[in-house]
């Protein structure tokens, strides 16, 4: 197979890291592998006082019992600057009443709760409360449309939703016929709200007992249910369980390198997988500071968060970070953030450019690691005590066996040993954090896996020395003329460019070559689309790509189509430029249109 690989001399190889200011969880990686078992992470947990293993038990009640009840769980910053700060303490009691207020309404184990609401506070008790319970919980984007919640909403067969008025009458009321399984609606806050089973949160939450004994669920009690979007059909509804709770723990301390006194910031909604993994569990799992922000990205804003709360380690993504590359480092002039000691990256590929961008910006790299919604957890990671390698998305949790594999037609996998060899990414099953199902679709959960490996769906390779390099989505893969090209690759050579904010890369029938590239490019501010600049764009492509790689017609938007969680949603680009169906758009943020 022909791959293409970018050498560009601006970019180093690896990255020398500034000395670490604490020692790393994991000083050696290759060590830590060797010897790690999960019975390890489990004898790091509590369990329940009858033995049972809960997320929340471990996340909360757990640091209460061992003598942390006054330190600081969460710090909630609003919107308008006010601020709420909930100690373990706290947080313990308030998801006590949350349970208690479902055992009240007749919510059973195993039910589902769904919690529509944007970073609130009562977001994450409902969360944490409804685990408590027994319940299976879903987070959803306060921004999805009524289609996409009732789509989920049923799916899931929601037996309570958590919302307020306003987002209740604007999205929901209409579409109460198609969930006669709702039986409860927890208002959050006040404002107007008609319709059957409505409740508010501060008559029946706040005046629940604050003393409840979490439900004795097992590791493989049902605990999360996450929807993510596949090419077709509906959404999947991925199921997870309580025992995912050992790779939060592990993740949390090897892969963000939590210590004990961290101020942790993970951007992520928890309508997305990231946003409840590691923006609400992980970080309480291993008994840090969490804080949450409930405003939407803003450079300035996320600056002074930063400075203000003396984040130590902050997780975020690659869009929101080419945002303030866009901005360049003035407006972190003058901030002091020299409490920040460790950055992170998921969700999309991390343009090498952005990891140095981070040693310029903030005299740190950004570590890229990669996951998926179906595994639960971090995967595969840049660690602390690593070497970087712009682009690489690092190497495989302690715990977690990662193959490159190629699938035959009848669907037989072989694991590629030679390195630098383009296949599918592969993990070996089971691991804690696995899904456990596809929510009604056992065929298709079924289908993701082969001769005892899952498969990711993602297209990589490995280098000789062990690290990951994300290709693409298997269905994203551009053949040209024979090659293999990486639309990722692309997309990072045109986002060098000065004048590119993003790029989105997609393969175009072509009779001749097969397929053939094409780019659709966002302009920072003051660059203005013209043939001119176009012509220089694919002039810098072809120059750093050869022209078998570089796209061969551009055209510029003035932003890309993207899903709530940033990813630049290539087949819909693809799709409209096609005339072909445009598929499931529910978790489409910006149209880019
Ligand atoms: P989701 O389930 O929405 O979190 O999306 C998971 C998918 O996002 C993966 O299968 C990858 O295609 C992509 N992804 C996540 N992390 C990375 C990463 N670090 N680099 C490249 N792609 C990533």
């Amino acid at each position: 197979m022909d791959t293409q690989t970018i050498t560009d001399t601006r970019i180093p190889a690896r990255i020398v890291k500034p000395e670490p200011r604490v020692p790393p969880n994991m000083p050696d990686h290759a060590a830590a592998c060797a010897g790690f078992r999960w019975e390890q992470a489990l004898d790091q947990m509590a369990r329940l006082p009858g033995g049972g293993l809960n997320i929340v038990h471990e996340a909360v009640d757990r640091h209460v019992l061992a003598g942390l009840g006054t330190r600081d769980a969460i710090r909630w910053i609003g919107r308008n600057g006010t601020r709420r700060t909930f100690r373990y303490a706290d947080l313990a009691a308030e998801t006590n009443r949350f349970a208690s207020a479902l055992r009240q309404l007749g919510v059973a184990p195993g039910e589902g709760v769904f919690v529509l609401l944007g970073r609130l506070p009562e977001l994450y008790v409902a969360v944490l409360g409804s685990l408590k319970a027994g319940c299976v919980v879903t987070p959803l984007f306060s921004a999805f449309g009524p289609e996409p919640i009732a789509t989920r909403c049923e799916m899931g067969d929601a037996r309570l939703l958590v919302t307020t008025p306003e987002l209740y009458q604007r999205k929901i009321a209409g579409l109460r016929e198609r969930l006669p399984g709702l039986k409860h609606v927890l208002l959050v806050g006040d404002g107007p709200a008609e319709g059957p089973g409505l409740l508010r949160w501060n008559e029946c939450v706040e005046r629940a007992s604050p003393d409840f004994t979490t439900v004795a669920t097992d590791e493989d009690s049902p605990s999360l249910l996450h929807f993510t979007s596949g090419t077709t059909g509906r959404p999947k509804g991925a199921m997870h369980v309580h025992g995912a709770v050992l790779a939060h723990w592990a993740t949390g301390r090897f892969a963000l390198d939590l210590h004990d006194e961290d101020i942790f910031w993970c951007t992520a909604d928890p309508g997305w997988v990231t946003g409840t993994s590691y923006g609400i569990i992980a970080p309480l799992v291993c008994g840090v500071t969490n804080v949450v922000v409930e405003a939407e990205f803003d450079a300035a804003t996320w600056y002074e968060v930063l400075e203000r709360e003396r984040v130590s380690v902050w997780y975020t993504a690659p869009t929101a970070i080419r945002m303030m590359m866009r901005l360049g480092t003035g407006p972190l002039q003058g901030r002091d953030l020299s409490a920040l000691r460790f950055m992170a990256s998921v969700g999309e590929p991390l343009n090498p450019e952005a990891v140095v961008w981070g040693l310029e910006a903030f005299g740190l790299p950004f570590h890229d690691n990669w996951w998926q919604t179906e595994t639960g957890g971090i995967m595969v990671s840049n660690f602390a005590a690593m070497d970087i390698r712009p682009g690489s998305m690092g190497k495989p949790l302690p715990g977690i066996t990662a193959a490159i594999v190629l699938r035959d037609t009848e669907g037989r996998v072989a694991v590629v040993d030679a390195p630098d060899t383009q296949g599918e990414l592969a993990l070996r099953a089971p691991w804690p954090s696995m899904m456990r199902g596809y929510l009604h679709e056992e065929e298709r959960y079924r289908r993701c896996f082969a001769e005892g490996w899952y498969l990711t769906g993602d297209l990589a390779r490995r280098d000789a020395d062990g690290y990951y390099w994300f290709v693409g989505r298997a269905d994203d893969v551009i053949k040209s003329s024979g090659h293999l090209i990486g639309p990722f690759e692309v997309e990072s050579v045109l986002i060098e460019h000065p004048a590119v904010a993003e790029a989105g890369v997609i393969g175009i029938p072509d009779p001749t070559a097969g397929e053939v590239v094409k780019a659709f490019v966002a302009l920072k501010p003051g660059f203005e689309p013209g043939e001119a600049l176009g012509r220089e764009l694919l002039g810098h492509a072809r120059k750093r790509l050869g022209a078998a790689v570089a796209p061969k017609s551009i055209e510029f938007r003035s932003n890309l189509p993207k899903t709530r969680s940033g990813k630049i949603m290539r087949r819909l680009l693809k799709a409209r430029e096609l005339g072909l169906p445009e598929g499931d758009l529910s978790t489409l943020e910006s149209d880019g249109r």
